[in-house]
């Protein structure tokens, strides 16, 4: 037997994602059935009714492959782009997995910052890229001279998450424009706003007006947190048509199921569903913010649908004692080892996750 390794050195340095703690798990383990979870950034109203109708009658064609010509058709009218310009993905994971596949050789130079979205590392590691990680300033925040230096020439793939989980941070409009005009024409940029529909800052931009200032700009949006179809699993990509051209020649066949498909669509065709749970989370964003500084906790302004709070001790240690108290949050890693990052949720799971985090910080 030769002795190769088994798997490449690449995949040798990955490690599985690690989700936010399931509920079910806390039945299991600690015996909790009333636990809220606030660790992964779902929606706390559910999926709209429209699209829950949806995909019911949709099981009946479980038969059939799914053909996603009539979502794309819905995204292309709902944003006013061609259809050529928009691929849907398997949540927009999947589509950061695809980006990567396509566009990168092994070898080369990916830029994102740190932290941001986990998968910006794996899948570029997967694609046997050489990232460079930008921290964020203080850990928080964007530092785009820092990003600017980051990026070279050759440089392939720019990740930019607006607003940035698990900070809940931005990049304003004249940020990210100085940003699009240092990166390298032939560089791919990946502007990812899998919360835009939260961002309601004056300087926020809506990555797919800036388009014409990059020629590669590939904006990512999905279903799964404003929507509340995160279980459904469907992302979408916005971006010129060979790039999407590209992107489909990796997309597996039938990436995206009937089900979701149907529930994706009844979605956009279901605003007010929307503008509920965006309002709500605003007002919530505002009062635990309040609440958290009150209680002298210090809690970075979020764009989001979550707030990362900064408790002043091992978050592992915060996120344990909360856990026991039947409230699910997720704790972060260094360099925000002291932090935790928690979903907003309905305002009585607000206010049992405030009550246990204050037991948490001051025992
Ligand atoms: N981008 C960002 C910034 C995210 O936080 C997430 C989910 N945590 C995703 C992409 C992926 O979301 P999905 O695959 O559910 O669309």
């Amino acid at each position: 037997m030769s002795n190769r390794p088994l798997v490449p050195a690449n995949v040798e340095r990955l490690s599985p994602y690690v989700p936010g703690k399931p509920l079910t798990e806390l039945a299991r383990d600690f015996g909790i059935t009333d636990a809220v979870k606030l660790a992964s950034n779902e929606s706390p109203l559910g999926p709209s009714p429209k699209a829950i109708a949806a995909a019911t009658a949709a099981i009946a064609e479980g038969h059939r492959y799914p053909d996603g010509y009539a979502l794309r058709r819905a995204i292309a009218l709902h944003h006013g782009v061609p259809i050529e310009e928009v691929i849907l993905g398997n949540g927009s994971n999947e589509l950061i997995d695809i980006i990567c596949h396509t566009f990168a050789s092994p070898g080369e130079h990916a830029v994102y910052p740190d932290p941001s979205f986990v998968c910006y590392r794996s899948s570029t590691i997967a694609a046997n890229m050489e990232p460079t990680v930008v921290p964020m300033s203080g850990g928080v925040n964007y530092d785009v001279d820092a990003l600017i230096a980051a990026l070279r020439p050759d440089t392939k793939l720019l990740f930019l998450a607006n607003p940035n989980n698990p900070t809940g941070t931005y990049l304003g409009q004249a940020e990210l424009k100085r940003l699009l005009s240092a990166a390298p024409q032939d560089a791919i940029i990946v502007l990812d706003e899998a919360y835009i529909e939260f961002a309601d800052a004056a300087d926020y931009p809506d990555g797919l007006k800036l388009r014409s200032l990059h020629p590669h700009i590939l904006v990512l949006r999905t279903f799964s947190k404003a929507y509340g179809l995160a279980g459904f699993r469907v992302g979408y990509a916005i971006g010129p048509k060979t790039l999407i051209g590209y992107l489909d020649r990796l997309r597996p066949p039938f990436n995206v199921n009937n089900m979701a498909l149907a529930a994706a669509e009844a979605s956009l065709a279901d605003p007010e569903h929307l503008r509920r749970y965006v309002a709500l989370n605003a007002q919530e964003r505002q009062r635990v913010g309040s609440r958290l500084l009150q209680l002298g906790i210090s809690v970075v302004p979020s764009q989001a649908n979550f707030l990362l709070v900064d408790t002043g001790r091992p978050a592992k240690d915060v996120y344990n004692i909360m856990l026991r108290k039947g409230v699910i949050v997720r704790p972060m890693a260094p360099p925000i080892e002291s932090f935790v990052r928690i979903t907003l949720g309905l305002p009585a799971e607000n206010d049992r996750m405030l009550d246990a985090l204050h037991a948490a910080t001051t025992g």
